[in-house]
């Protein structure tokens, strides 16, 4: 096959892959499981041929996948990549650029730094904040909190890149009682022991609670949350950042997912999280862009722009290149699907498509309620947080949804007990879909009281 036909069959595979979406399992079947057996072969001494590499893939690979890419799939705040995005990137593939900055890659240096500046727009943050594209909000968060203690630490006449932490002066964080796992991971990372982090305690929604906040300096770094994982509730973002500045203390905002209310009618869940001065958010969740895909942001541009500086002797650029935004150095043009689909969604597209998403989280959790469970947040977003009446109905419940191959949707703990977590996220997921979920959710609650009658 030369390079055109073993494109072509690529394209074709997917294709067929894309035509079953919604009509496939949402989770794999045990005998399609079973079948990834076939890739445990030893490793090859004269290689194979592309077109057979590509037919075990897709014979063996694609039935095994998780359909995340399906209307039915409510897991995690996954999201499944826009048609347009995900061909941009197919495009994007072929040119094979190392978008590190505009001498490596002028196409992507332009389009990343006008999508940049539509993100700002989009998300309504300060219009000179650098942009950074990274790999994962996990990534993203490193670099900003990165870029948070050199500043701080330079304020106090430190030099970081040179003297480096031992005899520092000590920098501070507060995170709140249910800061997401990855935001933890980013700290520890960047050598703050989880011991010496700081915990402020939340309300029962999961927001930080302004009264019982730990004192704040002016060298400490205060991480808020636009979007509780489980509740997709938003901290109280003008008291605390109010707090903050008074303090002189850097804020991080982490908005995964929950920043992209600010482009909806839910903006004012968000109100003051502008005040920030930096903020992570993704564009492989609510955005709907393929992996990977997020995107770090300093309203003090310059600040990011050092932390992250890697110029070279042999390459030396902008201070805005991007090699200079985020951790990475060779990288994909990352920017330039979610350039895509910020592109073919405009302002009102990217509004319509999360408002339409909280609507059905509510239109969920309407009927799982008159169905008998029990729903535990307030449903502000697009998150529903459900549980049934005993713990073990809650856990058999979920495992048998997942079972099914009819939807997916994960576990989580909820104030110490067994929860299950609904997220709608996905272009693709529509009315029709919610109700599917409804019913089959409710039908399992039905079959479980007659169960319960039978035994009784
Ligand atoms: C998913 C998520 C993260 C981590 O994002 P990655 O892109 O997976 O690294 C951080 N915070 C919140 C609230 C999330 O939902």
């Amino acid at each position: 096959m030369t390079e055109l036909e073993l494109l072509a069959d690529a394209n074709e595979r997917a294709q067929n892959y894309i035509a079953a979406v919604g009509k496939r399992r949402v989770f794999p079947d045990l005998n399609s499981l079973a079948n990834l057996v076939a890739f445990d072969e030893p490793w090859s001494e004269r290689g194979f041929k592309g077109a057979d590499v590509l037919r075990l893939l897709d014979e063996k690979g694609s039935p095994a996948t998780v359909a995340s890419n399906d209307p039915r799939y409510f897991g995690f705040v996954i999201g499944a990549a826009l048609p347009v995005a995900a061909a941009a990137e197919r495009l994007m593939l072929a040119w094979d650029q190392c978008a590190s900055s505009f001498d490596n890659s002028p196409v992507a240096a332009t389009i990343e730094r006008i999508t940049g500046g539509w993100i700002l727009q989009a998300l309504n943050l300060p219009r000179d904040s650098a942009v950074g594209f990274g790999t994962s909000a996990t990534a993203c968060t490193i670099a900003c909190i990165a870029a948070a203690r050199r500043a701080i630490l330079a304020r106090r006449g430190w030099n970081f890149d040179e003297d480096g932490l031992i005899d520092a002066p000590e920098v501070r964080v507060v995170i709140s009682e249910s800061a997401h796992i990855t935001v933890k991971k980013a700290l520890r990372i960047l050598g703050f022991g989880v011991k010496r982090v700081l915990v402020a305690p939340t309300d029962a929604q999961g927001r930080i609670d302004p009264l019982r906040l730990p004192p704040l300096e002016d060298r400490t770094i205060l991480c808020l949350q636009a979007g509780e994982v489980n509740t997709g509730e938003f901290d109280p973002f003008v008291d605390l950042i109010g707090r903050a500045k008074l303090a002189g203390a850097w804020v991080h905002v982490d908005g995964a997912f929950g920043l992209w209310a600010r482009a909806s009618s839910r903006a004012h869940l968000t109100e003051g999280v502008d005040g920030a001065d930096s903020w992570t958010t993704d564009g492989h969740k609510w955005l709907n862009t393929p992996y990977d895909g997020a995107l770090a942001i300093c309203r003090d541009a310059h600040a990011l722009a050092t932390a992250m500086n890697s110029d070279a002797v042999y390459s030396f650029t902008a201070q805005d290149a991007q090699k200079n935004l985020t951790l990475e150095f060779s990288r994909r043009a990352r920017g330039i699907p979610i350039w895509a689909a910020l592109r073919a969604l405009g302002r009102q597209g990217l509004a319509e498509m999360v408002d339409r998403h909280c609507d059905l989280a509510n239109h969920i959790a309407d009927g799982l309620r008159a169905a008998g469970y029990e729903v535990l947040n307030r449903v502000v977003l697009n998150q529903v947080l459900v549980r049934a009446s005993t713990d073990e109905e809650t856990i058999a419940i979920r495992e048998r949804a997942q079972a099914s191959g009819e939807t997916w949707f994960g576990p989580t703990v909820w104030q110490g007990r067994p929860a299950f977590r609904l997220s709608v996220s996905s272009w693709r997921t529509g009315e029709e879909h919610a109700d599917m979920l409804v019913k089959l959710l409710a039908s399992f609650l039905r079959e479980g009281d007659s169960t319960n009658a039978e035994s009784a």
